[in-house]
């Protein structure tokens, strides 16, 4: 488990890595590639490691750099991490991405539940599998101290609400503005329990700079349904005076 700079979360912990969405801005493809091993890449069932790769004397995080790996080893580290943290689950990963088996997801989830200490933040650009999941029995409901987040960088993507579990929307990259969302009745300040916001980073070509009334009218939706709003560090230069970073579990004064 590592500390994070990643502003809304302690830590992150990373049992499964890589992902196939292949999004222009991504950040963990690029640390990935740049600290990968370049091994070939084995069938996926190879790619369950038993415990850290070490080639040429060093320890490999990334043996096959952004292909979906599952690092069994890891599992047991929040168990080990006694004081309680919030957790970002698989930052380095889509783990809920259409590629990854249900066995590795059990067992991340086994994992966390084995150490109810910490709060975790899961993420996903596939929400349709959190309600799969769900109906399997493999994510348990009403479970306090999980929080299921989608992305949603533009406001065509969907997202996942339900009343059993925690759930969040992350805006980050915001690459379009969202507005009258609440008109067509998909609004996630109304349907979800927070909302995150942040700007995209780094010097793309072709980078989107948000104009500060698309957070505005996301942060208008979110207090009129009484949503916790968390602003990005990216965002405190545009916001200003208007930055704000909230979690629901200060704002709304529950325990998790
Ligand atoms: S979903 Fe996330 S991890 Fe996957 S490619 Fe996009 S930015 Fe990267």
């Amino acid at each position: 488990m590592k500390k994070t700079k990643i502003d809304w979360a302690d830590s992150t912990w990373n049992p499964v890595t890589g992902c196939l969405h292949g999004c222009e801005y991504c950040y963990a493809k690029a640390i990935a590639n740049r600290f990968g091993w370049h091994a070939n890449e084995p069938d996926i069932n190879e790619r369950i490691l038993h415990e850290i790769p070490v080639f040429d004397g060093k320890k490999q995080p990334y043996p096959f750099d952004f292909a979906p790996t599952f690092h069994q080893y890891r599992l047991g580290e929040p168990a080990a991490w006694t004081k309680p943290r919030t957790i970002f689950v698989c930052s380095m990963a889509d783990l809920f991405g259409k590629w990854v088996p249900d066995e590795w997801i059990e067992a991340v989830i086994n994992a966390c539940l084995a150490a109810p200490q910490h709060r975790y933040l899961f993420l996903t650009k596939n929400p349709a599998r959190y309600m799969h999941l769900i109906a399997n029995g493999i994510i348990p409901e009403n479970q306090p101290n999980f929080w299921f987040g989608s992305t949603a960088t533009i406001p065509e993507m969907e997202f996942f609400c339900c009343d059993e579990v925690n759930t969040f929307v992350s805006i980050e990259p915001i690459l379009a503005p969202f507005e009258d969302l609440t008109d067509e009745g998909v609004d996630p300040a109304s349907k979800t329990n927070w909302i995150i916001v942040g700007a995209e980073t780094g010097n793309r070509k072709n980078k989107v700079v948000p104009q500060k009334s698309w957070i505005d009218e996301i942060v208008n939706a979110a207090k009129k349904a009484g949503t916790p709003v968390f602003m990005k560090e990216s965002l405190r230069e545009i916001m200003c005076d208007d930055f704000k970073q909230e979690f629901p579990w200060e704002v709304n004064g529950c325990e998790h």
